[in-house]
């Protein structure tokens, strides 16, 4: 039996299940993307600067690598290239319904399989695999009087190019990795530039480099050569990285380097105070980047960190006055905790995944949920990175879900014990108790009650190893076995 699968989202989650899907044979699949083309998050932001902060030779998949990144770290449209490339190389794209969302997914017992309802119509799919991300909702704050502004205002991750910013006053509010990225553009343009910073954020430089064309050849000839390029940033990553975060050896390391950088490229005693965090390195994600601090100080910017209390026709009103803005662009991040959202997702039994995450969304191994029978998450609860490339992780999670399919064909639709799902859950909460990110600070690693539903607290070699293959005892079956006797009707 070929399971007919139904693929949520065309980012790098999807496109990576579509492929491992074709490579095995199976073409029973459908990819729907709510979005104009391919991409996921790298097909939204196309705010100026737009880049990946993991190099590129990592922030790609281990089985199509590329010899031809033009730099160490990619810009956007580099990365939204490659993976175009790489839905037409493993002819995905027939496959793939463009401007088609998912609205809801309802589990039909007696038929063992799911509805699922698209803005184009209902279909039938014994498999739900969902690859929306956790960076794919804009967050726009709840300022009073946004709607009175008199200028243009957008989202960083829905940049409007049509926006002329050269010479204008512009608003920056949010000072995360994507403000940190387009601050240095913006501020070479514009008139005057207000950075509004709630919380400064910690922020090592990026160590950037052209792979010119020399580089490119020897990539792409020398044998072996990539893969161990690969493999040196990844180790560094896994040794050093992850260590800072889990109170290890290089805690103090990050910090100084950190500081060292704020040190070097801000001169200004007092910009420097206001930049610097009072929370431990880590606990929110660090921004690296090279060219921030230094568009902080030129003379057409200013670091505001007076409270926003409204906006209002001409700017944004703080607590010590109006700064006029033509412009206001919101960099404030993503809502981040209500992964599936809002799509509608129902269970056995009529269960709400809303409903059954309403305390904080959880899923055993980031993938799978009780009495939600043959859905599978990409990307899900506790699968995001501090440290390293999440597409490392997306790979480790495709894989792990292709090691599913055959228990499908042969005992029936299969669904995690809540048992499995209770041991993983305490095993991720002791975790996560040595993480950095428990510190006291705010971060969207976390939902509204402070649980810590993003990130994966592990390495991501202890994440490959755990989800190397399905431990089927883990799992109910709708189907009885010789080997395990009856299972349904025993949840
Ligand atoms: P973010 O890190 O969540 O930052 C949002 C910013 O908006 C914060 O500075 C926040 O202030 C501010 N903000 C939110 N609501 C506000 C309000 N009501 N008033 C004032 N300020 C407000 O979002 P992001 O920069 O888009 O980045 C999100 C994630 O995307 C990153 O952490 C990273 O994982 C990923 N990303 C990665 C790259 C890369 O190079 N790999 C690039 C861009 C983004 P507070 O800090 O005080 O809450």
């Amino acid at each position: 039996m070929r399971p007919n699968v139904a693929i949520i989202g065309a980012g790098f989650g999807g496109l990576c299940m579509a492929i491992q899907l074709e490579k095995a044979g199976i073409r029973s699949y459908t990819v729907f993307e709510k979005g104009v083309d391919v991409g996921g998050t790298w097909r939204d932001n196309t705010y100026p600067g737009a880049g990946c902060d993991i190099p590129s030779h990592l922030y790609s998949f281990s089985f199509e690598r590329y010899s031809s990144w033009t730099r160490r770290y990619p810009g956007q449209p580099e990365i939204l290239r490659y993976l175009e490339g790489c839905a037409d190389k493993y002819g995905l794209r027939s496959r793939i319904r463009l401007n088609t969302m998912v609205v809801a997914a309802a589990f039909d017992e007696s038929l063992g399989r799911w509805r699922v309802r698209t803005t184009a119509g209902d279909e039938l799919f014994d498999v739900v695999v969902s690859a929306v991300g956790q960076l794919n909702r804009p967050h726009l704050p709840n300022i009073p009087g946004m709607s009175s502004f008199n200028g243009a205002a957008f989202h960083s991750a829905r940049w409007n190019h049509s926006v002329d910013l050269a010479g204008r006053r512009v608003a920056v509010i949010g000072n995360g990795s994507s403000a940190a990225q387009l601050i240095p553009k913006v501020a070479e343009v514009a008139g005057h530039l207000d950075v509004f910073q709630r919380t400064p954020n910690w922020v090592i430089p990026k160590p950037d480099a052209v792979f010119g064309p020399r580089a490119r050849m020897a990539f792409r000839h020398v044998p072996f050569l990539q893969r161990a390029y690969r493999e040196w940033v990844y180790r560094y990553a896994e040794n050093t990285l992850y260590p800072a975060l889990a109170g290890g050896w290089s805690t103090d390391l990050l910090r100084k380097r950190a500081l060292g950088h704020l040190r070097e490229q801000v001169p200004d005693p007092l910009l420097r105070a206001k930049l610097t965090p009072g929370y431990p390195v880590g606990c929110r994600r660090v921004v690296i980047d090279s060219g921030f601090y230094p568009a902080l100080t030129r003379p057409n910017v200013d670091v505001v960190t007076d409270g926003i209390t409204r906006i209002v026709p001409g700017g944004v009103e703080t607590t010590a006055g109006l700064r006029e803005a033509d412009v206001i662009v919101y960099a404030t991040g993503f809502d981040t905790s209500d992964f599936l959202a809002p799509m509608q997702v129902t269970g056995r039994g009529g269960r709400q995944l809303a409903e059954e995450w309403k305390g904080g969304a959880e899923a055993y191994l980031g993938i799978a949920v009780p009495h939600f029978p043959n859905l599978f998450l990409l990307y899900g609860p506790n699968t995001n990175l501090g440290h390293n490339s999440i597409v490392f992780m997306i790979e480790c999670q495709v894989r792990y879900i292709m090691g599913c399919l055959p228990y499908l064909a042969s005992r029936g639709p299969m669904e995690v014990r809540p048992e499995a799902m209770a041991t993983w859950r305490r095993s991720l909460d002791r975790a996560m108790e040595g993480m950095v990110w428990q510190a006291g600070c705010t971060s969207w690693y976390k939902n509204a009650a402070g649980r810590l539903t993003n990130n994966w607290p592990g390495t991501t070699t202890t994440y490959r190893r755990i989800t190397r293959a399905p431990r089927p005892e883990a799992f109910h079956f709708a189907r009885r076995t010789a080997a395990t006797g009856p299972v349904t009707g025993n949840r």
